[in-house]
């Protein structure tokens, strides 16, 4: 492969034919124990399917208790050894900026096991491998620089707060962000010192597996990173786990909501949730700039094909502008026009599964039904690829109280609820069981602080949508989660805090 050592193609970009590269792939389908990949002790596999063409792409391990009991162990014994958890923090930031820079050199094979296994862009599958490199680098940096604290006491007296790591960390992701998602939570786990087991998601393991070789190349030590493919089972059997301290997840809300549950069942292990969302996102006539508020509206929900957790799947349009912004966000929507994803030029592929494309489609009937109007879009595309392409979807004259203006849909679908004068648009925007995000356009300095504090969301955008750094928490208020990643602040959820207090008297 031409790759300069900072990961930057030294051919053109347009000489790279991935349907060529894709046909060489070979792929890692076997669970990680220890440094040997091995088969579910079931023997059992499950197939994953390339959402682009509805094809067989590979067998993967389905992993169970069994499994998951072995691998829990295997990290137990890891962490109980101090091979990672007593090594010099020197040693441990060595090794995971070596694995930051392994991910950088396989940057394009990570990408292409994305886009084949769920779907997106080939260019936005290299971005979350750049933004997942940032993410993992400041958790490395973090590793000699987070610390305690020695805490004023009388003369008689000596008190301390020291962290220590919690031990066996589970973490379950989802399909979405393959590389970014377990990065969010291996990057501050290992960090901090923890051992970590790790599910990520049926419908795109292919880049996790491979994610584990090159931690594993990086010099992590054997046992300190198992990873268990499987299905909900094999999440199951983690979450209720007698030996795991702490569940890291992102996912659905629904599936959280089980995870607290197996909590409780099994040994009240700390769960870290980031879960669904709704959010809204709201334009007002003074928006200083409509044509850009139109280009971030479409994006905010067509880009990921609208599988992405903040999505600003809820527009709350200004009456007073809203025919005019719709019609500008029709245009900008035509960058996301289905298209394959292997093409270097695709803002949008399909959706992950026949099974969400269904489930999406569904919603679409229930909002016509309802009495919302399609103004764009709104029927499948590229069907003769045999895979599971979608319009992006616009709906005017959508009720709060529809289905779709309150349901996570995961799919490339903008409700649209037109504000009216005298209408409480925090209190539309509110009307929600999620907050994870949410979004102001107005030139109003004081209106866009105090949206800005009434919004209940983890994050509100203002004249902008979908901006966050690593430095930033990215959580949700609400059912859409609990705890945040990113930033110093997701070392603690890793960590335990330790008093110690002397008497010196
Ligand atoms: P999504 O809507 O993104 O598919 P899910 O919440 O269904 O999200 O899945 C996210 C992750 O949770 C996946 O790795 C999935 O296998 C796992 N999962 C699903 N059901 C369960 C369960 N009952 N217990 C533990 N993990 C589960």
């Amino acid at each position: 492969m031409n790759t300069h050592k900072d990961g930057t193609d030294l051919l053109m970009r347009k000489t790279i034919d991935w349907h060529e590269r894709a046909a060489a792939m070979t792929f890692e389908t076997r669970a990680l124990l220890g440094a040997d990949r091995i088969d579910a002790v079931s023997g059992k596999t499950f197939p994953t399917v390339s959402p682009l063409s509805g094809q067989h792409l590979a067998d993967i391990a389905d992993c169970d208790e069994v499994d998951v009991d072995r691998a829990v162990a295997r990290a137990r014994a890891a962490f109980e050894s101090r091979s990672w958890s007593g090594a010099h923090p020197r040693l441990r930031k060595q090794v995971l900026h070596t694995f930051a820079d392994l991910l950088l050199v396989h940057k394009d094979e990570l990408a292409l096991l994305i886009t084949l296994d769920m779907g997106k862009p080939i260019s936005d599958a290299r971005r979350e491998v750049e933004s997942s490199v940032r993410e993992l680098r400041f958790f490395a940096e973090s590793v000699d620089k987070v610390y305690g604290d020695v805490v004023p006491t009388n003369d008689d007296s000596f008190g301390m707060m020291s962290r220590e790591p919690v031990g066996v960390v589970g973490a379950i992701t989802p399909w979405n962000f393959p590389v970014m998602m377990p990065i969010y939570k291996l990057g501050p786990a290992l960090a901090t010192g923890n051992s970590v087991v790790f599910k990520p998601a049926e419908q795109a393991s292919l880049a996790a597996l491979r994610l584990a070789s090159l931690a594993l190349e990086a010099g992590l030590p054997e046992g300190v990173l198992g990873v268990i493919p499987g299905g909900p089972a094999a999440g199951q059997a983690l979450a209720l786990h007698m030996d795991v301290d702490v569940l890291t997840f992102t996912g659905s809300t629904s599936v959280g909501k089980k995870l607290l549950t197996y909590s409780g069942q099994s040994n009240m292990k700390a769960v870290w949730l980031e879960c669904g969302g709704k959010s809204p996102n709201i334009v007002l006539a003074d928006a200083p700039d409509l044509e850009k508020a139109a280009e971030f509206a479409a994006s905010a929900i067509f880009h990921g094909t609208g599988q992405v957790c903040n999505a600003g799947s809820r527009l709350l349009l200004d009456a007073a502008i809203h025919d005019e912004f719709i019609e500008m966000l029709i245009d900008k929507s035509a960058k996301f026009r289905p298209m394959d994803a292997l093409d270097d030029s695709s803002h949008m592929g399909p959706i992950v599964d026949s099974e969400q494309l269904d489930k999406v489609v569904d919603y679409i009937d229930q909002g016509s039904a309802e009495g919302a109007q399609v103004a764009s879009g709104g029927k499948r595309a590229l069907e003769e690829s045999g895979g599971y392409y979608l319009e992006p979807t616009i709906f005017v004259d959508v009720q709060p109280s529809m289905s779709i203006a309150r349901e996570e849909i995961f799919g490339p679908v903008l409700s649209t609820i037109r504000i009216n004068p005298g209408d409480d648009v925090v209190e539309v925007a509110n009307d929600s069981m999620y907050g994870l995000a949410a979004a102001v356009w107005t030139s109003d300095l004081t209106r866009a602080h105090r949206l800005a504090r009434e919004l209940k969301a983890g994050t509100v955008y203002v004249n902008t949508y979908d901006r966050g750094d690593n430095s930033l928490p990215f959580g949700g208020y609400k059912q859409s989660g609990v705890g945040a990643d990113r930033s110093l602040h997701a070392l603690d959820k890793y960590t335990n805090m330790k008093t110690t207090w002397m008497d010196l008297s």
